[in-house]
């Protein structure tokens, strides 16, 4: 048998079980044996019946009589009866709902049994044992007892005892003959556990130190194949040719000059980096990342300004088209006056800047307008990755609210421009979400990083409070007093449609707003004589654009909005932001909904709606009034929900002990350094074609592209 066989060739395993394989994404022998155990059940301590342990697990080896099933009517379970015992007394066994067990167990037979000891009604017994029968040979191996015993991620159908029973005798036939994919050199230099030892003690470890040392090893392997494949990445990048954008400093000199405001010393920074980046030959491949409202899209601007005077375009993508519209009007204004033309293309419209104004074009116009480019800059949403648009001089991609997108669009946008014109656009992507250096150095590697990390002058720490029930009319009281001094608001709902009035969603949805319902409450009963709007993801393009606009305008004085004002809407006027059922949220999301307001100097407010009372949102929710720094709430994420649903990184397809150990700094700084030094030496692997399967593989496993 091959190790690369599909799964069916193993005996045991039919078309059941395949196809439950398959959806873990287990579909060869390879992938079975790397199916790693995620904790072990030590029952290594085999004791007498006589000494058992109240309410812990115990291990005891005896024989089995009087096996019967019973159905209990009351509660409509299967129990299946046993006793166990040895010459030091005996117990009462008890399986619930596998009523097959009293045709595989066999009477007067000797077992080994573990599991729980508790008291019931009738006594005590032991509960829900594992087992395993004794086999007259000497040199019976245990794989379920009596040891310590893998426990698998399971699935349904797919028990730990399955998995250790199809495993066992498939690690005898293949554990000696799989080659060790790392380099001999980098098992010793690192000490690490040689290969088929490890695969046999990660599966079926003789003690807990072995099980660490042997996990430790498969870490390592699988987070040095991600770092050999992103920093081959890297090198790829670095051996493409890209447009050279001159620095000109005169140019730059007169765009700050031209700003209402004085650059903080981090944007001059990150303009700095950029700017130096583009005169080279060679992609720029950086990512810039700073707090909402630190002022990201002033940095782009430099970088737009500075394509534009070399005679070349940027492609600006962003993720709604709310936002792209808003970057059209602005940046559309600091930039006309140095002779930038800007594009905005949306499913519904397409527009152009002209002389200083808006003019709206056929799509076909402005098709034509960006391949004899008369645009300089054309901003839209994911629709730039897939329409037929052709740039004469791509030479820049930007990429905002970049943590919106997967990791393949971002680059698919830059490979379709980049093979448009034969040499490859520079690549600026820009987050609020701060990524922890574990990241940075690996899954990000190939990223270069620029952070602002200071704020621009003047602003005034956001007032952020937790408002139970009975304070609502208080803060309706704020809300109106805010509107009447000229100021904006924001009221966030985390629904569109008031939920079907279920027995289940009355109880789980109870104090889930719908913007629908909120909005007509609060028109009618609450702000009767004031201006409201409404805004929703589902409302057409245009209708959003126009209440938008009318908000930006000042010509309403609340907005009543889901979660589609997330990212990037930036609005001055607007001072308070008041977010019903907070605890529905996370902490990044309600940083960035925070983050809509506080963005000029006026004194701003942030109002938390909750009617929960567990403790848990209550600590998270007060987090958010104690933490203004999107670095530190983004820390208690990760310690809350851990990298992998903070960065969406289950669905980019990381093995799951790579996972584990994104967090080890020394480990992913010790991989690092490892990989770039094989790579110096080899810099295709063409030694070690071992590792260059490994890495092709991973390449298509994981997203990265
Ligand atoms: P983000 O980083 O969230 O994208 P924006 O680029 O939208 O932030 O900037 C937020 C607001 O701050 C905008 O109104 C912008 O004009 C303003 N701004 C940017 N830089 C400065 C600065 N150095 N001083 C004062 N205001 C600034
Ligand atoms: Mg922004």
């Amino acid at each position: 048998m091959e190790l690369n066989n599909s799964l069916n060739k193993i005996q045991g395993i039919g078309p059941l079980f395949l196809a439950k394989l398959h959806r873990m994404g287990i579909r060869s022998i390879k992938n079975l044996l790397f199916h790693f155990p995620h904790r072990y059940e030590d029952f290594s301590n085999i004791i007498n019946i006589s000494k058992y342990k109240l309410n812990e697990i115990n291990c005891f080896k005896g024989v089995i009589s009087g096996i019967e099933n019973k159905r209990t009517f009351r509660k409509r379970m299967n129990l299946t009866y046993a006793d166990i015992s040895d010459e030091t007394d005996s117990m009462r066994i008890v399986w619930f709902n596998q009523p097959y067990l009293a045709n595989t167990l066999k009477e007067d037979e000797e077992y080994l049994v573990a599991g729980k000891v508790v008291l019931g009604p009738d006594g005590l017994y032991l509960s829900n044992p594992a087992f395993e029968k004794i086999s007259k040979k000497d040199d019976q191996e245990l794989i379920h007892t009596g040891r310590l015993v893998p426990v698998y991620p399971e699935t349904e159908g797919l028990s730990s005892k399955w998995f250790r029973f199809i495993l066992y005798p498939l690690l005898k036939e293949f554990a000696s003959k799989i080659k060790d994919p790392l380099p001999k050199e980098i098992v010793e230099n690192n000490e690490l556990m040689p290969f088929e030892k490890a695969i046999w003690e990660i599966h079926f470890p003789k003690t807990p130190e072995l099980a660490e040392k042997s996990q430790k090893r498969f870490s390592f392997q699988e987070l040095f194949f991600i770092q050999l494949l992103v920093l081959q990445q890297r090198i790829k990048i670095n051996h493409q040719r890209a447009w050279q954008i001159p620095f000109d400093l005169k140019i730059i000199k007169e765009f700050t000059e031209s700003l209402p405001f004085i650059l903080t010393g981090a944007q001059k920074k990150s303009i700095w980096h950029i700017l130096n980046d583009l005169q080279k030959p060679r992609p720029m491949n950086r990512l810039l990342q700073g707090d909402v409202g630190s002022g990201k899209t002033v940095v782009a601007e430099a970088a737009i300004l500075m394509t534009k005077k070399a005679g070349f375009q940027t492609i600006l993508m962003v993720p709604t088209e709310v936002l792209s519209k808003q970057h059209f009007q602005k940046i559309g204004e600091n930039l006309s006056k140095f002779g930038v033309n800007v594009g905005l293309i949306t499913s519904k419209e397409n527009r152009i800047t002209k002389n200083r104004e808006m003019e709206k074009i056929t799509r076909k116009e402005l098709l034509e307008a960006l391949k004899s480019q008369k645009i300089d800059l054309i901003i839209g949403t994911h629709a730039l990755i897939q329409d037929n648009i052709i740039l004469n001089k791509p030479a820049l991609v930007i990429v905002d609210e970049q943590h919106r997108f997967g990791v393949e669009q971002r680059a698919r946008l830059c490979q379709r421009y980049g093979a448009q014109a034969k040499l490859f656009p520079h690549l600026l992507s820009m987050t609020a979400t701060p990524i922890p250096r574990t990241l940075t150095l690996t899954i990000y590697g190939d990223l270069d990083l620029s952070i602002l990390d200071e704020m621009p002058k003047g602003r005034k720490k956001i007032k952020t409070e937790i408002i139970p029930p009975i304070r609502r009319q208080e803060v309706y009281k704020f809300i109106r007093g805010t509107v009447e001094k000229g100021k904006q608001v924001f009221i966030i709902c985390p629904r569109i449609e008031a939920p079907e009035e279920t027995e289940i969603s009355k109880l789980i949805l109870m104090d889930t707003k719908s913007v629908k319902k909120e909005f007509e409450r609060l028109s009618k009963e609450i702000f009767p004589d004031l201006n409201l709007v409404m805004l929703h993801g589902k409302m057409k393009p245009k209708e959003k654009e126009e209440i938008m606009e009318k908000f930006r305008n000042k010509e309403t004085d609340i907005l009543v909005s889901t979660s589609v004002i997330e990212v990037g809407i930036d609005i001055p006027n607007a001072t308070v932001i008041a977010i019903e059922g907070a605890d529905k949220f996370g902490l990044a999301q309600l940083h960035q909904f925070r983050g809509r307001v506080g963005r000029s100097e006026y004194q701003s407010y942030c109002f938390l709606f909750t009617e929960s009372r567990a403790r848990k949102t209550n600590s998270r929710l007060k987090a958010m009034v104690d933490l203004d720094d999107g670095f530190k709430l983004a820390e208690k994420d990760l310690e809350i929900r851990g990298p992998g649903s903070l960065f969406g990184l289950k669905q980019w397809g990381i093995p799951d002990l790579a996972m584990k150990s994104l967090g080890d700094i020394k480990l992913v700084e010790k991989t690092r350094n490892q990989a770039k030094e094989l790579l110096e030496k080899d810099p295709t692997l063409k030694n070690y074609p071992l590792l260059q399967l490994e890495v092709k593989n991973l390449k298509t496993a994981v997203h990265f592209e």
